[in-house]
């Protein structure tokens, strides 16, 4: 069973202006339409049985209709496992997570460049406290991204000090932990209680031994097969993994 732990839809409309606005602002190629149905004929040719969709919402405003997105995407669909988000900036967290884990939702996406705010920013602890309480893991984006390219909102180092802060918090750093800031993953996560997900390492080419290295050193119920599609390819990312001097079990 391979599971893309990272990919990205849009409804139908919005994908329509979306995907290519983002391609013109990271002057990156989309490999997908970012539609969900453009992502089921995807996961047909290169063999992904299961995919968990990341949606972000970027304002507050936008939480709700994300979330009823993400909900519609659960309630009808059998590969598909959508993510909710929470805001940092919404004055009802409390309140959404309980909707989002009543509706069968396992988790929500952040991504601190996009909200604006550090992920160690008190305002995200409502997002974390809820996530606790509802049993939801949070998914964030960590390390460098094109959206906010001088400063970046979620280092290493920030994730440790949530981490300290919330134990219990099931937490996953995107990226191989934090993209292009592998050697500070390695010196501070590596080990640690976080789950770790693949996708960008190929793109922005993270030395395989390190990335081998990473995996072997870290729990190996803890690392997470992503792509990050429509951005890469679930088939490439498969093949850069299975590129790496890892254990078959591994
Ligand atoms: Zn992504």
């Amino acid at each position: 069973m391979l599971i893309d732990f990272h990919t990205h839809a849009f409804p139908d409309k919005v994908a329509e202006k979306a995907i290519p606005k983002l391609a013109g602002i990271g002057g990156i190629e989309a490999y997908g339409d970012g539609t969900v149905s453009g992502i089921i004929s995807r996961m047909d040719e290169w063999n992904v049985d299961r995919a968990v969709i990341l949606n972000i919402a970027t304002n507050p405003k936008q939480q709700t209709n994300v979330n009823n997105f993400a909900i519609e995407i659960n309630r009808t669909s059998d590969r598909l496992y959508a993510l909710g988000s929470l805001n940092p900036d919404s004055d009802c967290i409390k309140e959404e997570a309980r909707r989002l884990r009543d509706a069968g939702i396992r988790g929500v996406k952040i991504h601190p460049d996009y909200m604006e705010r550090t992920i160690d920013d008190e305002k995200f602890d409502a997002v974390f406290a809820a996530c606790v309480e509802n049993d939801m893991f949070a998914v964030t984006h960590s390390g460098w991204d094109f959206i906010s390219p001088d400063f970046i909102h979620c280092t290493p180092e920030r994730i440790l000090k949530v981490l300290q802060k919330f134990p219990s918090l099931k937490l996953v750093a995107a990226h191989m932990g934090a993209c292009r800031q592998w050697d500070e993953v390695e010196r501070l996560l590596i080990g640690k209680n976080i789950w770790i997900e693949t996708s960008l390492a190929p793109i922005f080419d993270l030395d395989k031994a390190q990335c081998a290295r990473m995996i072997k050193n870290h729990d190996p119920n803890k690392i997470l097969f992503g792509s990050d599609f429509p951005w890469y390819r679930s088939d490439l990312e498969y093949e850069y993994v299975d590129s790496l001097e890892l254990s078959d079990e591994l």
